[in-house]
């Protein structure tokens, strides 16, 4: 419990071995850090922790958490495959080196155009409802044509209502009950179905929801298998293994985790007699989630009814403490090791009261000037920023070994403005 911090003789945060007030100085804040070494870590974690109980293993990593290209790049160097949900993260696995074969495109409510273009790049459709099934039918020969379908086990967790992605609340996937007959249906289409997909929710830290689902998915597949023949290539599970965000949170015990479920995967394989598919997990998350931090300067201290601090970034350049209450925790980067003396509440920059990354959060004394470093701000984070208020979007670097590259360029007035077009009639 609690998070390793890295922190060097000026009591300066550390990140990739590389001074973290010297970053915010060189290139200006908000400033999202990534350390590729935790990245490549955190990959490793979970590939090694499931081949070793089953050597048929392979990660799709879900890209929606952070769709860098540089990120995308460490991660298909390591091996991966991609989760993508829009033909925009398929464009960018493409453009990141991922071979067709190795992007899922598990995409809701898509329309025919997005599936010709997921086709015409030789990516696997993974099937959302019928009516996909039915319109794909008339996009492409189904003879023989793979597919693989999400299914909705009737189990959902998450660490935010909005996050629980399985049960009857849910827009995803198939229904339950229907997927032996949604399977036959795709066969005699023509269709070949050689996966099965199911994805119950993100942030789970315990395996109890995770195991549940798994059994659920092996009972729908087994039922397949034995009411239509299908033979499964694959059974993915999808993502939501969790990171701790408050240092008194737990973290997954990886190992306990992947033993677990590749223990009860194996035992429903030879159950059901599926053969040996190849096991996939799609996380996003665990992948990205601590590897990377937003900087952030502190330019008020107002003390109003409440105490707040004022800062350089808002929820436009992080959303989740305001769209799911989310707890970051948060670190002054300039004397990362002072301690904790008041309780004050860090506020953003845009003109919203939500706009708020911590409430009463005990904190060592801040100054204005000082460096605010909010953790564990890989995934969600910079793809769900925005340019709301009109600021530009901050720029994103990678660190590795102490050196450092820009990987996104800081937005300019300019880009505010990119694709705006003055009808005639308006011009001054
Ligand atoms: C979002 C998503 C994931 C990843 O979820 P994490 O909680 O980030 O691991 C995996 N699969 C699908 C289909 C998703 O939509």
């Amino acid at each position: 419990m609690g998070f390793d911090l890295d922190i060097n003789e000026k009591d300066h945060l550390m990140i990739g071995q590389a001074d973290s007030t010297k970053l915010a100085e060189e290139y200006g804040t908000p400033l999202y850090v990534i350390d590729e070494m935790k990245i490549r870590e955190n990959y490793r974690k979970v590939y090694q922790a499931f081949s070793k109980y089953y050597s048929d293993f392979q990660i799709f990593y879900a890209c929606k958490a952070n769709t860098n290209l540089a990120v995308m790049r460490i991660l298909e160097e390591e091996g991966s495959g991609i989760d993508a949900v829009s033909p925009g993260e398929i464009y960018t696995s493409l453009l990141a080196g991922f071979e067709g074969d190795r992007v899922l495109y598990t995409g809701n409510n898509v329309k025919d155009q997005e599936m010709q273009f997921a086709i015409e790049a030789g990516i696997r459709l993974n099937v959302d409802s019928v009516s996909q099934l039915k319109r794909l039918a008339k996009i492409v020969d189904p003879d023989g044509f793979k597919i693989s379908f999400r299914v909705n086990p009737m189990v959902g967790a998450g660490h935010h209502e909005h996050c629980i992605t399985g049960g009857e609340m849910s827009k995803f996937g198939i229904k339950e009950s229907e997927a032996v007959e949604v399977y036959q249906m795709a066969l005699d289409l023509g269709f070949n179905p050689v996966g099965i997909h199911s994805h119950i929710g993100s942030g789970i830290l315990e395996s109890e929801p995770f195991m549940l689902a798994v059994e659920t998915l092996m009972d729908i597949a087994g039922n397949i298998a034995q009411g239509t023949g299908i033979e499964f290539d694959f059974i993915d599970f999808g993502g939501g293994l969790g990171i701790p965000y408050h240092p008194d949170e737990e973290e997954l015990d990886l190992d306990n985790f992947a033993q677990e479920i590749t223990g009860l995967f194996k035992e429903k394989l030879v159950h059901y007699g599926l053969g040996k598919p190849t096991m996939c997990l799609e996380p996003g998350r665990y992948i990205v989630g601590n590897a990377s931090y937003l900087l952030t300067r502190v330019n008020t201290i107002k003390e109003s009814y409440r105490k707040f601090a004022g800062v350089d970034a808002g929820f436009n350049t992080l959303l989740r403490p305001s769209m799911y209450g989310s707890y970051h925790h948060i670190v002054v980067a300039n004397q990362a090791r002072a301690p904790a003396k008041e309780q004050i509440d860090i506020a953003g920059n845009v003109c919203e009261s939500g706009d708020l990354f911590a409430r009463d959060r005990l904190l060592p004394e801040i100054k204005e000037g000082d460096l605010l470093a909010i953790m564990n701000a890989g995934a969600y984070a910079f793809s769900m920023a925005s340019q709301y208020n009109s600021r530009p979007r901050p720029a994103e670097v990678l660190v590795k070994d102490g050196e450092t590259d820009v990987i996104r360029e800081r937005e300019t007035f300019a880009d505010l403005l990119n694709k705006q077009v003055l009808p005639p009639r308006l011009l001054k």
